[in-house]
Formats: structure tokens, sequence, C-alpha cells
């Protein structure tokens, strides 16, 4: 896969999960806000339910005879010791206070003489504090944990609040409260910031698909273009390689000096030309240069002349040098493309040849390393700054330079030359201060 589709949807993907993180913050922010409320709630129904009990006991013993008063205090005992380690309730989140502890120690009597929680003024209680309508049911369990009564909505089934309250402190009952906080509510309370994150959500996934396709109709695009370079490059090697003849049969034909000179100069223009032409029919052309090369014994050093000499008719105009500095064998030879070398290298010395002023000097190094033939380039011309270093080996990348810097090309021929000793099997690097010039050096491997 592509890597910007990888990119758009490693994007998509990440904007998904920020966008359902923050909806689950809220949700959870929510969900905490609710059960604050509703532990309050049901703290308060309990409370009140309790007092109401106490206090209707009270006043059914303000109205007892001695007798009932000395047998119902053989129920529950006048003064009852219990170990009170508030400590140990605050931490199993069972009471707070040491009030909460002194009103439930009551709780134990009503439960030995048999006055249980009434659990309708209970449940009223509490849908009265409740801070909504909300599905619920109450349970009353004994020391098994048993229902022993039960009040509410029994068939509620997504349940996501539930709280555990010890009656009394001896562990005789405990009251359970389940409920469902719906989740219509959250979305009722929360649509602004819902609303917005989804919004949010939306803009952005369009604008990253709105990116990927404007890139694939670029590509589209591209494709198409180079499609027609391939056409029209294709139909201009034939009236380039005409004049070319031309130009060696008219100096075959004359013997005028000058003549001779000119047809010189359009010849190698020609060929200039032709070889351009042939750099960007390898750049458009769908394989790229994965071609089977076509290898044969190649002498480095003749290429490395045959260069020289055309550059030096190119670049007749302008003051230069440019100096072979042979450390190969006499006649080493080594297999490969000849064509792909020579191309490679004429690039390599027209870019130091072109992007410098009058004067320079172009030295072209051979020599061997022990396992390749290693060719550099160096020229005392413009340099590179080191941010464009990797940028200009990419197919049709130019360094943006004005004025006087500005030079004619296509961005083709560092690409061409890299490709051409990849296909050896070679490396390709370069080294360059600006002000002070540049190295380019490939390897092609001795085998
Ligand atoms: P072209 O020369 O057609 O622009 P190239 O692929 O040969 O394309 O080079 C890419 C860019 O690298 C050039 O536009 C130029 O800015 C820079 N460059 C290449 N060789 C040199 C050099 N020897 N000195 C300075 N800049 C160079």
């Amino acid at each position: 896969m592509k890597k910007y589709r990888i990119i758009t949807i490693i994007a998509g993907i990440a904007i998904i999960l920020l966008q359902s993180s923050y909806i689950l913050s809220i949700y959870g922010r929510f969900i905490q806000d609710m059960t604050l409320k509703i532990d309050r709630a049901c703290k308060i129904a309990i409370d009140e339910e309790m007092l109401n009990r106490q206090l209707r006991l009270n006043r059914l013993m303000m109205s007892f005879s001695k007798e009932q008063d000395d047998s119902i205090y053989q129920i529950i005992p006048r003064v009852e010791y219990i170990d009170i380690d508030i400590d140990n309730y605050r931490e199993l989140g069972v009471f707070e206070t040491s009030s909460d502890v002194y009103t439930h120690s009551s709780e134990d009597k009503h439960f030995r003489l048999n006055d249980l929680m009434d659990m309708l003024v209970l449940d009223s209680l509490f849908c009265a504090k409740a801070p909504l309508e909300l599905p619920h049911r109450f349970r009353l369990l004994d020391k098994e944990l048993q229902t022993v009564d039960s009040i509410g909505n029994t068939h509620i089934t997504h349940i996501n609040y539930s709280k555990y309250q010890p009656l009394g402190l001896r562990g005789f009952q405990t009251l359970q409260l389940d409920a469902e906080i719906p989740i219509g509510v959250f979305v009722k309370d929360e649509i602004g910031p819902l609303l917005q994150s989804l919004l949010m959500t939306l803009i952005a996934l369009f604008c990253v698909l709105f990116q990927l396709t404007v890139i694939r109709n670029k590509e589209e695009e591209l494709k198409q273009r180079d499609e027609a370079t391939r056409y029209i490059v294709h139909d201009l090697k034939t009236p380039i390689t005409t004049a070319m003849t031309i130009a060696e049969t008219m100096k075959a034909l004359n013997d005028d000096k000058l003549l001779h000179e000119a047809m010189d100069y359009n010849y190698n223009k020609f060929n200039h030309v032709l070889q351009q032409v042939e750099e960007l029919k390898d750049a458009t052309s769908e394989d790229g240069t994965r071609y089977k090369l076509q290898m044969q014994q190649v002498n480095v050093f003749k290429i490395a002349e045959r260069v020289k000499e055309e550059c030096d008719l190119l670049f007749a105009d302008k003051e230069h040098s440019v100096n072979i500095v042979n450390s190969l064998p006499e006649g080493y030879e080594i297999r490969a493309n000849v064509v792909m070398v020579e191309r490679a290298m004429r690039n390599l010395v027209e870019n130091g040849l072109k992007y410098s002023d009058h004067g320079v000097q172009v030295d072209l190094r051979l020599s061997l390393t022990e396992k390749n033939v290693l060719i550099e380039v160096q020229d005392n011309g413009w340099g590179i700054e080191a941010k464009y270093l990797k940028k200009i080996f990419k197919l049709y990348y130019r360094i943006p330079f004005e004025g006087d810097y500005e030079r004619r090309g296509t961005g083709v021929g560092l690409t061409s030359a890299k490709s051409a000793v990849l296909a050896h099997g070679g490396k390709i690097w370069v080294k360059s201060k600006p002000g002070i010039g540049s190295v380019f050096s490939f390897t092609i491997p001795r085998k």
C-alpha cells in the first residue's frame, strides 16, 4: 500500500481514537457526578427512614408501663458495648462519621424487635431526593445475603450503579441499591460537547480524506503526464539522430575546417540533447531502470576521457578545466553497462561545470578500492547547503536558485545517475560545502 494511504489511515484512526477518548472522559465525569448524587440521595433516604422508626419507637415506649419497659429491655439491652473502629469502617466505605455509627447502632435494636426497614418509605424518600428519575431497586438482605424484602424495578438489566449499605453494626442486615443511569440522560446533558466533538471529528476526517483525494488525483495526473512525456520523448529521438547523421555526413562530404568545427559543435549539442531525452525516457518509464542491464567489458578511463571531451565542447563558452586523475591500472576494465556508467559520470561532471562560476575546476578521479572502482567528481563551484543534500537525488528536484545563480535543468540528472549506479549494485553519495565546492562519488563493484 502507498505511504500516503497508510498515513491517511493512521490519521483517521488517531482522530477517531482521540475523539472517543474525549467522549469517554466526559462520560466518566458524568457517571462520577451522578454516582455522588445518588450516593447522597441514598444516604439521606436511609437516614430519614431510620429516624422515622426511631421516633415511632420512642413515642411508643413513652406510653409503656413498667412491665412493658422491662420486657422490652430484655430483648434490647439498655447499654450494649461494641468495639468501634471508625477507621476500619471508613476504609470499607461503610460509615464516614461517628454519628453515622451511633445512628446505626440503634438499627441493631430495631432488628431485634423485628422492626425492619420500611422499604416503601425508603423508596419514596429516595425518589424524592434522587437527581433524576432512575430505573432502580432496593433489596434488603439478611446475614446470609438472601433477599428478605425488595422494592422497585426488579427487571433492570443495565445496572451501572450498585451500592451496599450495612444496616446496624452487627451485620444482621444489608441494604443493596442497584440502579441504571441511562445513556440517554448523558446524551441529553452533554449534547453540546458531544455535538462539538462529532463535528470536529467529521471536519478532521473530511480534511484528511480531501487530502487523500487530492494526492490521488495528482498521482493520476502525473501518471498521464509521464505517459505523454514518454510519447514525446520517443518521437523526439528520430529527428535528433537524423540531425546528428546529417552533421556527420556533411563533415564527410566537405573538407572545410570551419564547417567541420561547426558540425562537431552541432553534433555535440544534439548528442547532449539525445542523452537528456534518454534520461527523461528512463525517469518516466513505468518500470524505471529495472530493465535488464546489458553488461560488457568497460574501460572506465576511456569513458572518462570521452566525458571530458564532450563536456569541454559543451562548456566551450565557459572558462573551465576538467582534469582526469587516473589511479587505475593501465587498461583496467570492469563488467558494466557502458551507457549507464558514462551517463552517471557525465551528469556529475556537467553539474560541476554548470553550478559554478567562470574558472571552475573539475577533478575526475578514478581509483580502486578493495571491492569497487571508485569515481569521484570534485568541483570548486557554489557547493550545496546541507539541507538540500538528500533532496537533490529525488526525481525533478532542483535547488531553488535565483538571479545569477539560476541554471537551466530538469532535475532528472542526479536521479538518473543514482539509478545507473544502483542498477550496478554500487553506491552514490555527496559531500559539499556552500562557497567551497562539492565532491560527488560513486562506486561500481569490480565483480
Ligand atoms: P538539474 O541539473 O537538471 O537541475 P540534477 O538532478 O542534475 O538536475 O541536479 C539537481 C540539483 O542539484 C540541481 O538543480 C542543482 O541545484 C544541484 N546540484 C547538482 N550538482 C551540483 C553541484 N556539483 N554543485 C552545486 N549544486 C549541484
